[in-house]
C-alpha cells in the first residue's frame, strides 16, 4: 500500500485495520506512523497545500490578539485555498469523533479586543494566502478574508467604486474577516450602519468540511435547500424550525440600541415582511463559531464627499445628554468623542503620531497641534472632546449643518470651533483613531485592558447611566480613558493595568459584570462592536437571560455538533476561562 502524502488523514485511517494486520510492509508501518505516531504539523501538512507551523517562536506570535489573552497554538496554519480549509475542517471533525481534543479558531489580521482568535489548538490565519481581492463592481467588492482592510480600499477606490462603510478605527491593522466575523462599526456606522448590513454572500467552510455559500433566500428557495440531503440542508432545516419555534422569544430579545455584536443575531435570520431568510446575518458577528468564511461578498457606499466638523469642548459632563440630543438633530455623519486622559496622552506622544504621517501633512499636523499642547500646559484640558462631522454633497451645505449643530448649542457651558475642511478636521480625527494604539504602545508596564471597553446605551439614558457608571469605575480606582462612538451611545472605556499583579486581574472579574449589567439594566449591549470573545462569552446571560443563551447554545450545536468551531467562545465560555486565558505579565517595561 503506498500512501500519497496528501491523500486526506481520514482515508489513511480507514485502510489502518488492514495495514496494522501487515505489520511487515514498510507501507503499512507507515500508515500507522503518520496516522497515530506523527505530530499535528506533520498531520496537517500532509493534507493541505498551505504552511504549516509549529516553531515556537510562531507559536508565541500568535499567541495575542489586542485583548487581555494570551493563548499558545499548538500549529499555526496559513491555508492556501478554501479546498486547504476544508481539509483542516475535516481533519479536526474526525479527530473530534476519535474522542481527540481538536479545534480551529480562524484568524485573520488578529486585532480583535476579546481574545475571538486565540486558541491552544490550531489557529488559521488568513492574512498570508487568502487575501486577494477577487472581484470589484460599482456597488460591491468580492474578496478573501485575509485581505487587510487598508488595501481593500485602495483598490475599491483606485476603481472608482466605494468604501466598506462601516470600518473600524483599526482600519490600517484589521482585515475583512474579522470585520465580518465581529460585525465592526466605526466612525461611520452612526448613519451607514454596521458590516451586517453590507454583507450579501458568504462562502463558508462548515463543521463537516463542506462548502456553502450563505446569502439572501426566498422562502421558495429556502424550502428547496431545506430539501438537501446533505450536511448544509440539515443546517437549514434546524436553524428554521428554531427560529419559527421560538419566534416570539427572539423578536423579544432583540436589541433596541442601534449597535450590537453580542451573542447570535437570531433576529435578524428572517424577514417576514419580504419573506427571506439569511443565514449570512446569523454568521455576521458569530466570531468564526458557526463556520469559516472563506470569500465574502460585501456592499460599497459611496460617502458624500464635503465635510465640515463641529468640534465641542465640554468640561461639565452633566450636560452631555443634552448636548448629544442637540447635534443628533442636526444629523451628523459621525459623531466621536474622546476623554482629557486620551488628550493629554495625544500631545505628550505628538512626534510617534506624526511618524505615520508623509512630511508634508506631519509638518501640517504639528502646527495644528501647537494650541492643544497650551491647553495641557496652562491646565485648560477639556474633560471631553466631541467632534460632529457633517458629510453632505456641497461645501456649503456641509457647513450650514455643522453651524446650524453650533447654534443650537447656544447658551450651554461649552467652547465650541468649525474645522471646514478634512484638513483642520485631521488632528481631532488622528487622537480619536489613535486613541487605543497610543494606550497599547506608551504606558510601558500597563497594558490597555479592554473589558468594559465596548457597552451602548440608548443617548436618552444618559442623564441616570452615565453617573451610575462613574460611581462604579470610581468604586474600583482605576487608571481610565475613553473614547467612543458618543452618537450611538457606544463607550470605550480602557482601564490601563498592571496585570502581573493578581488584585488587578481580580479587579476586571469584579467590575466587568457589574458594568455590563448597568449596559443591561438599560436595556443596552455589553458589546455594540468588538464582540464576546473569551471576555464576555460568561456574562451573555446578563443581557440576554438563560432562555435566550439557550437558543445560542442550540443554534451552536445545530451548525458544529463536534465543538471544533472556535469552541467556549459565543457558548459554553466561563469565568475559570477568563482566568485561566488572561496574560501576567507586565507588558512592556
Ligand atoms: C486600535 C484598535 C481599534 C479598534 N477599533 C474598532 C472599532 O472601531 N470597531 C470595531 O468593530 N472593532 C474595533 N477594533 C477591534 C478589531 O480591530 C475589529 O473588530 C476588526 O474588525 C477585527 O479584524 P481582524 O482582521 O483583526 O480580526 P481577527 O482579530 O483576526 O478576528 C476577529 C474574530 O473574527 C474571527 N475570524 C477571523 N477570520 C475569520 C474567518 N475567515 N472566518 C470566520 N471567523 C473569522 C476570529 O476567530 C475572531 O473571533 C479595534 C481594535 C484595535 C486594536
Amino acid at each position: 500500500m503506498r500512501i500519497d502524502s496528501r491523500v486526506p488523514y481520514r482515508y489513511v485511517k480507514c485502510t489502518l485495520p488492514a495495514a496494522i494486520h501487515d505489520a511487515s510492509s514498510y507501507a503499512s508501518a507507515n500508515a500507522v506512523y503518520f496516522a497515530y505516531m506523527s505530530s499535528l504539523r506533520e498531520r496537517l501538512a500532509r493534507i493541505i497545500q498551505g504552511d504549516v507551523s509549529d516553531d515556537a517562536d510562531m507559536r508565541k506570535k500568535y499567541s495575542r490578539d489586542t485583548s487581555i489573552f494570551e493563548r499558545t497554538p499548538e500549529v499555526v496554519v496559513f491555508p492556501k485555498s478554501a479546498d486547504d480549509v476544508a481539509s483542516i475542517v475535516r481533519y479536526a471533525r474526525d479527530a473530534a469523533l476519535r474522542g481527540e481534543k481538536v479545534s480551529i479558531a480562524p484568524r485573520s489580521a488578529g486585532t480583535d479586543m476579546t481574545g475571538g482568535d486565540l486558541t491552544d489548538s490550531i489557529s488559521l490565519v488568513f492574512t498570508k494566502y487568502m487575501n486577494h481581492v477577487v472581484d470589484i463592481s460599482n456597488d460591491a467588492v468580492t474578496a478573501e478574508p485575509g485581505v487587510y482592510y487598508r488595501d481593500l480600499e485602495k483598490q475599491t477606490l483606485a476603481k472608482g467604486a466605494g468604501i466598506i462603510a462601516s470600518y473600524p478605527a483599526s482600519r490600517e491593522i484589521c482585515a475583512l474577516g474579522g470585520m465580518v466575523a465581529n460585525n465592526s462599526g466605526g466612525e461611520l456606522t452612526l448613519r451607514y450602519g454596521k458590516t451586517a448590513r453590507y454583507v450579501r454572500e458568504l462562502d463558508v467552510i462548515l463543521a463537516d468540511g463542506s462548502k456553502a455559500t450563505f446569502k439572501k433566500l426566498t422562502f421558495a428557495e429556502l424550502s428547496e435547500k431545506m430539501q438537501e440531503e446533505s450536511f448544509e440542508g440539515e443546517v437549514y432545516r434546524k436553524s428554521h424550525a428554531l427560529i419559527e419555534e421560538h419566534a416570539a422569544d427572539i423578536e423579544a430579545a432583540r436589541p433596541t440600541v442601534t449597535k450590537n455584536s453580542a451573542g447570535y443575531a437570531l433576529w435578524d435570520v428572517i424577514d417576514r415582511q419580504k419573506q427571506t431568510f439569511d443565514l449570512t446575518q446569523l454568521f455576521t458577528g458569530s466570531q468564526g463559531t458557526l463556520g469559516i468564511i472563506t470569500r465574502a461578498i460585501v456592499g460599497l457606499v459611496k460617502p458624500k464627499k464635503h465635510k465640515a466638523m463641529l468640534v465641542v469642548f465640554l468640561t461639565d459632563i452633566g450636560i452631555l445628554p443634552e448636548i448629544v440630543r442637540r447635534v443628533l438633530e442636526a444629523s451628523p455623519e459621525s459623531f466621536e468623542s474622546y476623554d482629557d486622559q486620551t488628550f493629554k496622552l495625544a500631545v505628550r506622544f505628538i512626534p510617534q503620531i506624526l511618524r505615520h504621517f508623509g512630511i508634508l501633512q506631519m509638518i501640517k499636523l504639528a502646527f495644528a497641534f501647537i494650541p492643544e499642547m497650551f491647553m495641557v500646559l496652562f491646565g485648560g484640558v477639556p474633560k471631553l472632546v466631541l467632534m460632529a462631522e457633517f458629510a453632505e454633497d456641497t461645501a456649503e451645505e456641509a457647513l450650514d449643518k455643522a453651524r446650524h449643530a453650533r447654534t443650537s448649542l447656544h447658551g450651554m457651558a461649552v467652547r465650541t470651533k468649525l474645522a471646514r475642511s478634512e484638513t483642520q478636521a485631521a488632528k481631532y480625527w488622528t487622537i480619536r483613531r489613535e486613541s487605543f494604539a497610543l494606550l497599547r504602545k506608551n504606558l510601558h508596564g500597563l497594558y490597555a485592558a479592554p473589558f468594559i471597553d465596548d457597552i451602548v446605551v440608548h443617548p436618552d439614558n444618559y442623564p441616570e447611566f452615565i453617573p451610575e457608571l462613574n460611581a462604579l469605575l470610581q468604586e474600583h480606582h482605576l487608571l481610565y480613558t475613553i473614547a467612543g462612538h458618543i452618537g450611538d451611545a457606544n463607550f470605550h472605556i480602557i482601564p490601563l493595568m498592571n496585570l502581573a499583579v493578581e488584585k488587578q486581574r481580580k479587579e476586571i472579574l469584579e467590575l466587568a459584570p457589574k458594568v455590563y449589567a448597568l449596559a443591561a439594566k438599560y436595556k443596552g449591549s455589553i458589546t455594540g462592536e468588538h464582540n464576546d470573545g473569551i471576555i464576555r462569552t460568561p456574562y451573555l446571560p446578563i443581557m440576554y437571560g438563560e432562555k435566550i443563551c439557550a437558543l445560542f447554545a442550540e443554534i451552536k450545536g445545530i451548525f458544529d455538533p463536534q465543538g471544533i468551531l472556535n469552541p467556549y467562545k459565543k457558548v459554553g465560555g466561563t469565568i475559570a476561562d477568563i482566568e485561566r486565558s488572561m496574560i501576567r505579565d507586565r507588558g512592556r517595561v
